[in-house]
């Protein structure tokens, strides 16, 4: 059945994303994206390689700010006052999970909501339920919808189910799927009988970290699977969310790991620090 890679997404938004970067520096305005990490986690720092290279793509500069895994609290905030101060950066991306002795609380509330580019603000995440285009959304939730309109899906009266009800994921995802008129059902650790649950869902997305969750019993013919989970198997190997091999000859449409749903998610990043970039000028 269709196999539905992030790649050809993920191109056509960053050719789009491009266009108005150039817009911008024709207009003396060079977008910028500032990446906080804090400390060396190696996840981390491969999401921040693939962030720094598709930003290059979209005609967007990356600015490193890589913390000291010890800094103290006070200083990490100070740290994050003066880049969120800074005007020649419009978009923050801060690298999670933090380490243990460091919140994110305080954070959420001192960003400013146009350069929080992966939605951490409260303000954010009331323009998602407000559905107010000015907010920026999470990345990855934002990159399932691009995957879906990519594919001409028309989402209106459709059964979308989300299994996952995290803030950064399933929450936001369900109700910008809700933006688009489906009809939306969240799963989760609770739910009783999930495949019985999901079985009859036009689109079913599987954001629960938990590997190959999604078997044979959970789908039908007519669905599209969008597989966010990124989690490693009993071979040490990376696998989703879904079995892949024993979904895949049963759905209409499905989305593979890797290759899928995160290959879209930085070219959304460079889409938000684009759309921040414009919204700063005003
Ligand atoms: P999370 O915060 O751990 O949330 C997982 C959600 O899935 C929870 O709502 C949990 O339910 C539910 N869940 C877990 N196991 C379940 C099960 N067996 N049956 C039904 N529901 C179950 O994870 P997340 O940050 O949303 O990420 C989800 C997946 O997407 C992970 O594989 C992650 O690596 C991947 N991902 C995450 C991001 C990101 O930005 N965070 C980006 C890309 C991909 P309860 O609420 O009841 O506990």
């Amino acid at each position: 059945m269709p196999i539905i890679k992030g790649a050809p997404v993920a191109e056509a938004i960053s050719a789009d994303t491009l266009k108005r970067a150039e817009t911008l520096k024709a207009d003396g305005i060079e977008p910028c994206l500032a990446i906080i990490r804090v400390g060396e986690d190696g996840s981390q720092l491969a999401y921040e390689r693939g962030a720094v290279k598709r930003m290059d793509k979209c005609g967007i500069k990356c600015r490193i700010c890589a913390l000291d895994e010890n800094i103290s609290q006070a200083d990490f905030v100070n740290e994050f006052k003066k880049i969120n101060d800074d005007e020649s950066v419009h978009g923050i991306l801060l690298l999670q999970p933090l380490p243990k002795t460091l919140s994110i609380e305080p954070l959420k509330d001192i960003i400013n909501p146009l350069k929080d580019v992966d939605a951490i603000s409260p303000m954010n995440m009331y323009k998602i339920l407000a559905n107010d285009k000015t907010g920026h959304a999470p990345c990855t939730a934002e990159g399932v919808i691009e995957i879906l309109d990519w594919m001409g899906m028309d989402l209106k009266g459709k059964k979308c189910k989300v299994i996952g009800r995290s803030m950064i994921v399933g929450k936001p995802l369900g109700l910008l799927l809700l933006s688009k008129d489906a009809t939306v059902t969240y799963c989760h650790s609770k739910t009783r009988e999930l495949a019985k649950e999901t079985r009859d869902a036009d689109v079913l997305i599987a954001a629960a970290g938990s590997a190959k969750l999604v078997g044979a019993d959970f789908v039908n013919e007519n669905m599209t699977v969008i597989d966010v989970g990124v989690n490693v198997d009993e071979n040490g190997k990376l696998c989703g969310d879904v079995d892949f091999e024993a979904v895949e000859p049963l759905v209409a449409n499905i989305t593979p790991v890797p290759g899928g749903t995160g290959a879209v998610t930085t070219s959304v990043l460079a889409k938000h620090v684009v759309k921040a970039a414009e919204l700063l000028r005003k």
